[in-house]
C-alpha cells in the first residue's frame, strides 16, 4: 500500500473552503501582548492571510538570547483567533507544548528544524498527539537529510495523524553564503515524487535571512507549485527580539503577496521540467566560468615569457591564427559566427589587459 495514503489534501483541513497557496504569517516570536495584538490585526486585513504563526517557546543557539515568553502567549493567541479569526499555528518542542496548545484550541502545531533532527524528541511528541485531529507540520532537519524528515513525518503519522505537511526552511550552509539556510529544491522535487499527496509549504524567512531574498524565495516555491508559504511578520522589525533582519512589516507582506505569481498545478511536470534544465545551465555557466579563470591565469604565464623575450603583447600573427580555427570550430558546430567573433574579441581585450597591467606592475 502507498505510504501515507490517508493523508488529506490541505482543502480538507479546515471547515471552510481553503485556497491554495495557504499563507501563514506572524512574527518569529511572541514578545508582548500589544506587539502580537498589534501584529495579527494588520495581518488579518490581508485577505490571503488566513493563519497567524507565533513561537511561544523558542529554542536559540544561545542561551542569552531571548528564549519566547512561555505558557502565557497561549492565552493572547487565543484572544487573536476570536477576535480577528484566524487559525492559529504554533511551535510545539515538548508533549506537554502539545498537550497546552490542544486545550486552548491552537489549529496549527509544528516540529521544527532542531526538533525534527532528532527521532527520540519527534517520538514523544507524535506519542502526545496520539487520538488527536490536529494539523501538524514537519520541517526539514538541519542537514539536508531526507530519510531523517520522512522518518519524522512517518512517526506522525503512523500516531493518526492525517493532516500533515512538510515545510521546506532551508538547511544549515557549511560554507559562507549571502542566504541564511540553502534551499534544496532538488530534494523536495524527490520528496514530492515518493510521496505525491504529502502537501508542501516553503518558508522563505528562515531560508532568506534577510528581508531582501524573500519575495525571489516565495517565488522560486510558486514555481515549483509549492502548496503554501510560511513568512515571518512583525509589526516593528527593528525592534524584534528575534530574526529581526527577516520579517517583514504587514505592508510588505502584502506588497509581496500581491507581486506573486501563482503557480497553476497543472504546470508541475513542466515545472520540474524547467528547472532541471535551469541546473544544467546554472553548472555550465559555472564551469565556463572556471574555463575563463584558468584561460586569463595562462595568459599571465604568458605575459612573464613574452616580457623575457622581450616581444610585444599583441602579435597580429597568433591572433589571426586564433580567430580562424576557432570560427572553422563554430562552423563545425553549427554555430553563429558572428557571436563566437564578438565573444573571442572581448576575451581578447581582457587578455591584452590583464597582460598590460601585469608589465606595468611588473
Ligand atoms: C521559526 O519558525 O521561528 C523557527 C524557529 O524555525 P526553524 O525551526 O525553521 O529554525
Ligand atoms: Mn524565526
Amino acid at each position: 500500500m502507498k505510504k501515507f495514503a490517508n493523508l488529506k489534501s490541505i482543502e480538507q483541513w479546515f471547515n471552510e473552503p481553503t485556497s491554495l497557496p495557504l499563507i501563514i504569517a506572524g512574527p518569529c516570536s511572541v514578545e508582548s501582548y500589544e506587539q502580537v495584538i498589534q501584529t495579527a490585526e494588520k495581518l488579518s486585513n490581508i485577505p490571503q492571510v488566513k493563519i497567524f504563526r507565533a513561537g511561544v517557546w523558542k529554542p536559540r543557539t544561545n542561551p542569552n538570547d531571548f528564549e519566547g515568553v512561555g505558557n502565557i502567549a497561549i492565552e493572547w493567541l487565543s484572544e487573536i483567533k476570536q477576535k480577528f479569526n484566524l487559525s492559529i499555528a504554533v511551535e510545539v518542542l515538548s508533549p506537554k507544548h502539545v498537550e497546552l496548545c490542544l486545550s486552548k484550541n491552537i489549529d496549527i502545531l509544528w516540529l521544527g528544524t532542531r526538533t525534527v533532527s532528532n527521532p527520540f524528541s519527534v517520538q514523544q511528541i507524535a506519542d502526545a498527539l496520539k487520538g488527536t485531529d490536529a494539523i501538524v507540520l514537519v520541517k526539514n532537519p538541519l542537514n539536508p537529510d531526507l530519510k531523517l524528515w520522512i522518518g519524522a513525518i512517518e512517526r506522525i503519522y503512523k500516531s493518526g495523524i492525517t493532516k500533515l505537511a512538510a515545510v521546506h526552511r532551508g538547511f544549515y550552509p557549511f560554507e559562507p553564503t549571502n542566504l541564511r539556510n540553502i534551499p534544496k529544491w532538488e530534494i523536495t522535487i524527490d520528496l514530492r515524487t515518493q510521496f505525491s499527496n504529502l502537501p508542501i509549504i516553503c518558508d522563505p524567512s528562515h531560508i532568506a535571512g534577510h528581508t531582501r531574498y524573500i519575495s525571489m524565495i516565495a517565488q522560486k516555491a510558486m514555481d515549483l507549485c509549492y502548496d503554501g508559504l510560511m513568512i515571518e511578520s512583525h509589526i516593528n522589525p527593528k525592534e524584534a527580539l528575534s530574526d529581526s533582519k527577516q520579517q517583514l512589516t504587514p505592508s510588505e507582506l502584502l506588497l509581496l503577496l500581491k507581486r506573486l505569481i501563482i503557480c497553476n498545478n497543472k504546470n508541475i511536470g513542466e515545472q520540474i521540467e524547467l528547472l532541471k534544465l535551469r541546473e544544467k545551465i546554472d553548472s555550465i555557466d559555472m564551469q565556463l566560468l572556471e574555463l575563463l579563470h584558468y584561460r586569463m591565469e595562462i595568459v599571465k604565464e604568458l605575459s612573464t615569457l613574452k616580457k623575457q623575450h622581450q616581444l610585444p603583447i599583441l602579435q597580429l600573427e597568433r591572433w589571426r591564427e586564433i580567430i580562424h580555427s576557432r570560427l572553422k570550430k563554430a562552423k563545425e558546430l553549427n554555430m553563429n559566427t558572428d557571436f563566437i567573433k564578438a565573444l573571442l574579441e572581448i576575451i581578447h581585450l581582457e587578455a591584452i589587459r590583464i597582460q598590460s597591467e601585469k608589465e606595468s606592475k611588473d
